[in-house]
């Protein structure tokens, strides 16, 4: 590790740019016994890969000479591009209720930073090495991301929607259910904290996301399963309230990514023009109507569906408000994926980790699988579509020539048995090497 803090801080220095992350300016060739190619989902026999300032120059056949003479030797791997995760949130991991109060009483943001450290540091080791990041109270996502990027902490890419934007009382709002004397303490959040309750304020909420230094916008289109709120499915912006939002981010280049789990809230920010819809668990034949109308995609998060469906058994893990709504809710997710898959609608990889515990993302893809999904269409979600989702599809989700080094390896054939990729032997990002085997 120590050698790759070094090689950090030498492409800072050289480059003078925090987003360099790293990079090792001499040319490194990675040999892989075979390489995927996800848009045709084929295998690419015995093939070289030379990497130049953190970038892919070019891919090609192995030749005698590039085969062990040095360079990275993989020759006994398969090789893909760096997985993607759309749904992940990296400054927290779930506890229990009674864990989750007492950090609220008791935690400063550093505390959760430091902690959230090794959040990071086990999702790229896991092979991910690009997250979506979608929602942190203050501002604790925006500074990991730059931490990432000047090499200061080992971690996925990360884009990030800084605070998630909520309506008051909703999946989001910081201050749900606290004592009247605490609520009085904290006052009441507003479009600054990620709380709107109007089309102006939602504007100024977008806004102060952007000063925030976030790279998208995530709104909380209906209730959630882990708010300490009643409703897990409540339509909670009014149409003008999420018009105003995306016209807002639009303008400053911002997607928008939109938490829902009932079916109205689902179409209302469908309608508005949202990028993704994150969970969809009670979507009906109008919603999935809608998204092959508008094209926008659907992120699963298959993963916390089943965890929270599973934590809600033990007694005591959620509160007595959150305990019914993961009962409910967590179990539909799978079944809504496979609907969905089985209509056409578009699906982008998504866990949204940290609602289990980070590094264990790669078990989504087997959940999807399980419901229908081909191995090879579950890589492409956590590349090429991830990658268009984020408006990076030239930089991100393949291995060729122009797009950034980043690239892992496993034992055995993933179009066969997808579990595979919960095994990852290497991990490169942007030309460095995290995990070797
Ligand atoms: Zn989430």
């Amino acid at each position: 590790m120590k050698q790759l803090y070094a090689a950090g801080l030498l492409a800072l220095v050289s480059t003078g740019s925090a987003s360099a992350g790293g990079a090792d300016a001499a040319a490194q060739t990675v040999d892989c016994g075979r390489l995927l190619d996800v848009k045709s989902g084929t295998w690419r026999e015995r093939v070289s890969i030379v990497i130049e300032n953190g970038t892919i120059k070019s891919v090609g056949p192995m030749t005698p000479a590039s085969a062990n003479t040095g360079n990275i030797d993989l020759s006994t791997k398969s090789c893909l591009p760096g997985l993607i995760d759309m749904h992940v949130h990296l400054t927290s991991e779930t506890t229990p209720v009674v864990d989750a109060y007492r950090d609220r009483l008791t935690a400063d943001p550093a505390d959760l930073a430091y902690r959230s450290v090794r959040y990071a540091e086990r999702t790229l080791m896991a092979g991910f090495t690009t997250v979506r990041d979608l929602g942190a109270a203050d501002g604790l996502n925006v500074s990991l991301k730059r931490a990432i990027a000047a090499g200061a902490v080992p971690g996925p890419r990360m884009f990030t929607a800084g605070k998630s934007i909520a309506t008051t009382g909703g999946h989001a709002d910081p201050t749900n259910n606290l004592s009247h004397f605490l609520s009085e303490k904290l006052g009441t959040p507003g479009p600054q904290e990620g709380v709107i309750d109007s089309p102006e304020e939602g504007r100024q909420a977008v806004r102060a996301r952007y000063k925030e230094g976030a790279d998208l916008i995530k709104i909380t289109a209906t209730g959630g399963v882990l708010s300490q709120a009643a409703n897990g499915q409540n339509s909670q912006y009014t149409e003008d309230e999420l018009k105003a939002v995306v016209s807002t981010a639009k303008d400053y280049g911002f997607r928008v990514a939109a938490h829902a789990h009932g079916a109205e809230g689902m179409k209302r920010a469908l309608r508005a023009g949202v990028d993704s819809i994150e969970h969809g668990t009670l979507m009906d034949d109008e919603t999935v109507a809608l998204f092959k109308k508008t094209g926008h995609w659907y992120v699963p998060t298959i993963s916390a569906g089943r965890y929270v469906a599973d934590k809600a058994k033990q007694e005591g893990y959620y509160s007595a408000l959150v305990r019914p709504k993961a009962a409910a809710i967590g179990p539909q997710l799978q079944a809504t994926f496979a609907r969905a898959h089985k209509a056409g609608v578009k699906i982008a990889f998504g866990t949204d980790a940290g609602v289990f515990p980070h590094g264990e993302n790669a078990k989504e893809f087997g959940y999807m699988v399980e419901a229908g999904m081909t191995p090879i269409d579950a890589i492409r979600a956590a590349t090429i579509h991830a990658a268009n989702l984020l408006d990076q599809p030239l930089r991100l989700g393949m291995i060729a020539p122009g797009f950034a080094a980043d690239i892992v390896a496993v034992d055995g054939d993933p179009l066969r048995d997808v579990k595979v990729l919960e095994q990852v032997k290497f991990v490169m990002k942007d030309g460095v090497v995290y995990k070797k085997p």
